[in-house]
């Protein structure tokens, strides 16, 4: 089964405008070689409009949200609603992020009501998931991930699971430097569509994009994209730079 192959940059919370919009423009001059693969940035909500506006509808070249908000709308300060996002032509939202996970507590609860929120309004979802390093010393990591997985998919339909893209990410890896070995990605994300054969189908497995995530550069990523489960990667301190992030798109 040949899956298309996807390179995300989570920019996190780092740019200004005037370096949002530089890096843009880097990323989508430099791109013109890799236009058969698919690219999403997801630069800090305050970004996106322009961010959208510049990219103007390139082909294989998205821009997505670093979160969205479980409610629909109304008096909730300082929350972002998907049909905000989905207002000003934004692709994709990112919903289970480690770094939301572990920093602002978010609960599969949350997930559940985010991707539901986002998938209604027409948004991709790249959802991510990943065990803490202790959990993979103890080796629970296999248990970890499909609990992670099937508490939130389970909510879900075929027809929603082909919006969504998944990520893998061993929190060990993410911003630490320390990267899972090609081994270590290839044996999870073959778990994973098995996992996912088990709550949908084989069809949907085959078919479902699954990116590796954590501390992914120029110098690895090859290695990881080669890999036959492994469709790509969501890059976050590496996508802060255009050339390291072209360098990976052209990894494949
Ligand atoms: C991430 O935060 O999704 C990530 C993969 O970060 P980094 O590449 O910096 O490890």
């Amino acid at each position: 089964m040949s899956r298309k192959k996807i390179v995300a940059g989570n920019w996190k919370m780092n740019t200004s405008l005037k370096e949002a919009m530089l890096l843009t423009q880097q990323i989508l001059e430099n791109s013109a070689s890799t236009s058969l693969i698919e690219k999403i940035i997801f630069p800090p909500f305050t970004f996106l409009t322009e961010v959208i506006k510049t990219i103007n509808n390139t082909p294989n070249f998205f821009v997505g949200a670093q979160n969205c908000s479980q409610y629909l709308n109304g008096a909730f300060t300082g929350e972002v609603s998907a049909l905000m996002l989905q207002s000003i032509n934004c692709n994709y939202v990112l919903i289970g992020h480690s770094e939301r996970r572990n920093y602002f507590n978010e609960t599969n609860e949350q997930f559940i009501l985010k991707i539901k929120n986002a998938l209604h309004n027409n948004l991709k979802v790249i959802f991510c998931f990943g065990e803490q390093l202790a959990e993979r010393k103890q080796n629970l990591h296999y248990e970890t991930i499909k609990l992670q997985l099937s508490e939130v998919l389970s909510h879900f339909t075929e027809i929603d699971l082909l919006n969504i893209t998944l990520a893998y990410e061993p929190v060990w890896a993410i911003g630490t430097g320390e990267t899972a070995s090609p081994n270590q990605a290839q044996e999870m994300h073959a778990f994973v569509r098995k996992v996912i054969a088990n709550l949908f189908s084989q069809k949907i497995a085959d078919a479902i994009y699954i990116l590796y995530g954590g501390s992914c550069n120029p110098q690895n990523a090859k290695q990881l994209f080669v890999c036959p489960d492994v469709d790509g990667g969501l890059i976050g301190g590496a996508s802060l730079k255009a050339n390291d992030f072209i360098a990976i798109v052209n990894s494949f």
